[in-house]
């Protein structure tokens, strides 16, 4: 938890019981959740919590690099706690149990030379969704 107290710190957002409680769920279960996920297994600890404010401590969460956000078969969105916010990977999303796994690897760069010479653009993000099953579901 100490690690994104810092990186809360570090994007000025305050370090607030919600916030945390929101970390810890994930922290806990390691899995992709969709925002009414979070909702439904902080209700108890937090009655007063709603899904909108959910929905926005999940994007300041992501915004921050705290949470990543994928969009699942069924066109939600959800979101998984990234434990390497500060370098360049990707993740791996399994369909059957939605557990999310840190890809610590990288081939992109072939690829932006090829769109670069080919458009003759600048390549400066890009995004990877991965998905399969896991070591356990497969
Ligand atoms: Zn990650
Ligand atoms: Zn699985
Ligand atoms: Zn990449």
């Amino acid at each position: 938890m100490r690690a994104y107290v810092r990186v809360l710190k570090q994007n000025r957002l305050k370090i607030t019981p919600r916030r945390k409680a929101v970390i810890g769920i994930f922290m806990k279960c390691g899995l992709n959740l969709s925002p009414y996920d979070v909702y439904a297994k902080l209700k108890k600890k937090l009655p007063k919590l709603g899904l909108p404010t959910v929905y926005r401590i999940l994007a300041e969460l992501k915004d921050s690099g705290i949470l990543v956000q994928s969009l699942s078969d069924d066109r939600l969105l959800r979101y998984a706690l990234c434990t390497l916010p500060h370098q360049h990977h990707h993740h791996f999303t399994c369909r059957k149990c939605n557990r999310m796994e840190e890809v610590d690897f990288c081939t992109f760069k072939a690829v932006s030379r090829f769109i670069e010479n080919r458009l003759n653009a600048k390549v400066e993000t890009h995004q990877l969704q991965i998905g399969g099953l896991c070591s356990k579901c497969k």
